[in-house]
């Protein structure tokens, strides 16, 4: 008989692990409680705008590629990638807008006409970013940690004290070495922001970042990112996978040996299986799904640990165009530091603050009626604070004023014809999420790598986690390659960097 695998949650954690599994001979049903897939990742559509709910920076093109040739497909015939051009621009509170363009030559030159002698920094800042994501795609973002060969080879020995100082180092710190000008160190650090974290205490190792913005280049799936949960899931359906959406699920079942025999439903069926993973957030897995005993964190770890910032989303449907705009735009506050320490520490809803705008419609006709523009704004804001449905409003609309003020658009809020606005309290209701974080857990030193919380149960045999939450952590790429670690776990495959094929798991190749 054909082994079942229970997963709860379709976000793309869940859906590509969902997809992995069933290619290794699993029979795999997914239990998701809204009525969609994608989770964070979704769609939400509108007067003829069609807008990405969540993620709209498609990074690490190559860990897509690979994830879809696990599954005999290519990439490119898959989803139609346009590189972008320029890859974003940032405005300030008091200085012009600076372009990036994504081609490090030309970025150079813009950096040394703002701080003279900080383009061959830049390059030097990128190239050295580009070592560390090379050396993390070979041994530290595919694995589980459960060799230790792994880590005693030549090319980790041999920068062993390097990366153990830029571990030790706020990258805020790692980047006032290489340029002053407070614009450029932004420009340098906003990407923590993508970590969930804040440039103050995330660790230098994460420069690797800017090797993706200024040397990869920034890209975009025509259709927007939804475009990419379409094609895992219709590549799901293709493998067998069963997927039952508005099916949330009320507890994981254990039983009396210490190993997990299914999950059961909020309308109280219970589903048997073999294997439960949840994609749903750690935190809620752990404390709400589990009983006492079979939790492998106490509320005391969880204490301990900081989640990622929240967030102040709109789905703005704009009347005419926007030739401000770019595809990718960032507002950055001249206060930079203030601005997290409001959101880290103060836990304070910042004003003025740093805003994220897109505009797909720049790049992809297909998301915005003719002659419209879609605008998605994203605030980052403090985990684990409410803001009232009677509030929200109010305080989206100071945002709003600050873009139409820095961003050069006075009328923007008198043409939206489409307003939807998604605050931290949507992320609890709609996702679980763990002080209504965007996110999930920040990655700072103690929440990366070897310390982020492990991808399988501690206390219950045969439960396993994905996702955001869990190893290697937040981001679609990341969710990816997550994926893959919970098939290594099953296949026993113990050594890091990515696998070749997904072998027969269940019964014998075809
Ligand atoms: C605003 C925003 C912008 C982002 N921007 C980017 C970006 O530009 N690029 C990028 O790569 N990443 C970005 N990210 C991060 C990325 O979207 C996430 O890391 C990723 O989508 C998380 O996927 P996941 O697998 O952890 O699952 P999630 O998307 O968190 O999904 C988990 C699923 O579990 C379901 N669930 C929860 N509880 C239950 C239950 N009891 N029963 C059944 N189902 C349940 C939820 O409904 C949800 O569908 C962004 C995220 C947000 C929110």
């Amino acid at each position: 008989m054909s082994k079942k695998v229970v997963i709860i949650g379709a976000g793309i954690g869940g859906l590509a692990t969902a997809n992995l599994l069933a290619k290794a001979g699993y029979n795999v049903e997914v239990y998701e409680k809204n009525s969609m897939p994608g989770g964070r990742a979704g769609i939400y559509e509108a007067k003829g705008f069609r807008f990405d709910t969540g993620p709209s920076w498609y990074l690490m093109p190559e860990v897509f590629s690979h994830y879809f040739s696990l599954l005999g497909k290519d990439i490119n015939k898959e989803i139609k990638l346009t590189k972008l051009n320029p890859a974003y621009k940032v405005f300030f509170e008091t200085e012009e807008p600076v372009t990036v363009t994504g081609d490090s030559v030309v970025d150079a030159q813009t950096f040394d006409a703002i701080e003279p002698g900080s383009g061959v920094k830049l390059l030097d800042y990128v190239s050295k970013g580009d070592d560390i994501y090379r050396l993390a795609m070979k041994y530290f973002l595919y694995t589980n940690f459960s060799s230790i060969r792994d880590f005693t080879k030549l090319d980790i020995i041999g920068r062993g004290r390097v990366m153990t100082r830029l571990a030790l180092m706020p990258i805020d710190k790692y980047v006032r070495r290489y340029v002053s000008d407070r614009r450029l160190r932004q420009i340098l650090e906003y990407p923590m922001v993508f970590l969930g974290s804040s440039p103050y205490s995330a660790p230098a190792l994460y420069s690797l970042m800017s090797a993706l913005d200024f040397r990869e280049g920034v890209y975009y799936p025509q259709g927007g990112i939804y475009t990419v949960i379409e094609k895992i899931v219709s590549a799901g359906k293709e493998l067998g996978v069963s997927y039952q959406y508005n099916n949330p699920v009320e507890r994981i079942d254990v039983s009396d040996n210490g190993t997990v025999s299914g999950i059961v439903l909020q309308n109280g069926k219970s589903v048997r299986g073999d294997i439960v993973i949840s994609n749903a957030d750690l935190h809620y897995t752990e404390t709400k799904m589990l009983d006492k005993n079979h939790r492998s964190y106490p509320s005391s770890y969880w204490n301990k640990r900081e989640a990622g910032p929240s967030a102040l989303l709109m789905y703005l449907g704009v009347k005419g165009k926007l030739p401000q705009l770019e595809h990718h735009n960032l507002f950055f506050v001249d206060d930079w530091q203030k601005n997290f320490d409001d959101i880290f520490k103060g836990k304070k809803i910042p004003h003025p603050a740093s805003v994220y705008v897109c505009k797909p419609s720049a790049t992809d006709d297909s998301v915005a009626p003719s002659g419209d523009e879609n605008v998605f704004v994203l605030v980052p804001l403090p985990a684990g604070v409410a803001i009232d449905s009677g509030d929200i409003e109010k305080v989206a609309d100071r945002y709003l004023e600050q873009i139409e003020k820095h961003m050069g658009i006075p009328d923007l809020r008198k043409r939206l014809g489409v307003k939807r606005l998604f605050g931290p309290n949507d992320f609890i209701d709609s996702y679980n999420a763990w002080q209504g974080t965007a996110l999930g857990p920040s990655h700072i030193l103690r929440q990366s790598a070897f310390f982020r919380t492990p991808n399988k149960s501690k206390k219950v045999k045969n439960l396993y986690y994905v996702g955001g939450s869990t190893t290697p952590g937040i981001g679609l790429p990341m969710c990816l390659i997550g994926a893959e670690l919970v098939y290594k776990r099953l296949a026993g495959e113990k050594r890091g960097g990515p696998v070749s094929k997904i072998r027969r798991i269940i019964g014998s190749d075809k």
